[in-house]
């Protein structure tokens, strides 16, 4: 006699910021949803090892994905945050330019900005610069007002909390070892931390697994070569600042941005902490260790702008795995946001290559899912 397996309605795999932010949306008491998290807790990767900035949406190709759901994502934010006290700080942030050539960049990138609906951008000139950072090097700035910094963790707690309360359920400790397409959905096979191994049966499942998610779209059949969906490991480490030296500074600094990241800026946290970072290196194993090494590269990156911070200010911190459907020496590439059906895969919802600015459109993607997932009800 064949077992009838359990049945869901959505499964969401990833419980970091995107899989909870949607959990809290697509959160209904009338049907069944479950997050599956491979972690005991959420938020273990990518979403806890970031610079924890609420961006405006300056950066990204006008019409991209990352530029609509990050100034979407954006606005959202800080209305979350107002209204469920998370902590968070609009202090605004200065790209700077150092050369006539950086200042012809942030005026393209003030353009590209204005087109993105980013409407309080402002070009600053060395004075007016001085007068915010007193001990900064610059030519000129971009000043982007909207620019801030969030409690992540608080904000995951927020998600989750909100999805628990209106009936979402979440497995923690379960690693999704395989998806199979059935007529009416999908089997998900998962294995919990004692080894044990269940499966049932879901009508939608949403892929939101991160730095995983090409692996986890290849469990359910899609050649990623082919769909281009295969993820490359683009590392970023921090070092902080001590010696005093993080009260010379009051808001985000950043340099132009280069071709795979934001470039080493200074990212201030709610405590007053200033760590400097990320850089940007492709990695084949995700490993969070810091290269004490990469301590000459960031003190040549920072002194000309930070000319105050001296060799034995900066220590190693933290570091954090960028999901890149970019690999080395290709251009940039956008958020993948899918519904699958033409792969013959209907019902599954593939989110890859969620890197920066994905915390902070995280919002504004949950909101771009549902509407997904409303047409396929
Ligand atoms: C160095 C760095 C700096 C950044 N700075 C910023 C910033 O300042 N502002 C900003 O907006 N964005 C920033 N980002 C981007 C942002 O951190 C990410 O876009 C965001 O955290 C992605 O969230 P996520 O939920 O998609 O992925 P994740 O947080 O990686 O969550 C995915 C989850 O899926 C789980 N999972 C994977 N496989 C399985 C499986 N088989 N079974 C069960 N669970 C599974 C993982 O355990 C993980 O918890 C930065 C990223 C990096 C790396």
């Amino acid at each position: 006699m064949a077992i009838e397996l359990e049945k869901v309605e959505i499964t969401i795999i990833g419980a970091g910021v995107v899989g909870l932010a949607l959990a809290a949306e697509i959160a209904d008491t009338s049907r069944e949803i479950l997050v599956i998290e491979r972690h005991e807790h959420f938020g273990q990767e990518t979403s806890s090892r970031n610079s924890e900035v609420i961006h405006a949406g300056i950066y990204y190709p006008k019409d991209s994905l990352k530029a609509k759901l990050c100034v979407e994502g954006n606005r959202l934010l800080y209305q979350i945050c107002a209204q469920h006290q998370i902590p968070h700080q609009k202090i605004g942030k200065l790209i700077v330019a150092l050369n006539d050539e950086e200042v012809e960049g942030l005026e393209s990138l003030l353009a590209r900005g204005r087109d993105n609906g980013v409407s309080d951008l402002q070009l600053l000139s060395q004075k007016e610069v001085r007068q915010m950072e007193p001990h900064i090097n610059v030519s000129s700035a971009l000043w982007s007002g909207s620019t801030g910094i969030i409690d992540t963790h608080s904000l995951m707690k927020y998600f989750e909390t909100s999805a628990i309360s209106k009936g979402v359920d979440f497995a923690y400790g379960c690693e999704v070892e395989s998806i199979e397409k059935k007529t009416d959905g999908y089997e998900v096979d998962i294995r919990d931390a004692d080894g044990e191994r269940f499966s049932f049966l879901s009508r939608i499942v949403i892929n939101s697994a991160g730095l995983c998610a090409d692996k986890i779209a290849a469990l359910a059949g899609i050649d990623i070569d082919a769909a281009g969906y295969r993820i490359h490991y683009c590392k970023g480490e921090y070092f902080s600042l001590g010696g005093g030296k993080h009260k010379s500074i009051h808001h985000l600094i950043y340099p132009p941005p280069t071709s795979i990241s934001l470039g080493i800026h200074v990212v201030l946290d709610l405590q007053g902490r200033v760590k400097l970072g990320p850089n940007a290196f492709y990695v084949n194993e995700i490993d969070y260790q810091v290269n004490e090494a990469h301590k000459k590269d960031f003190l040549e990156s920072v002194i000309p702008i930070l000319p105050f911070v001296e060799e034995s200010d900066i220590t190693p911190d933290m570091a954090g795995i960028r999901p890149k459907l970019q690999a080395p020496e290709d251009p940039v590439r956008d958020f993948v946001i899918s519904h699958e059906a033409t792969l013959g895969l209907p019902g599954l919802i593939n989110l890859i290559g969620i890197e920066s600015p994905g915390l902070t459109a995280s919002p504004a993607i949950a909101k771009y899912v549902k509407e997904m997932i409303e047409e396929l009800s």
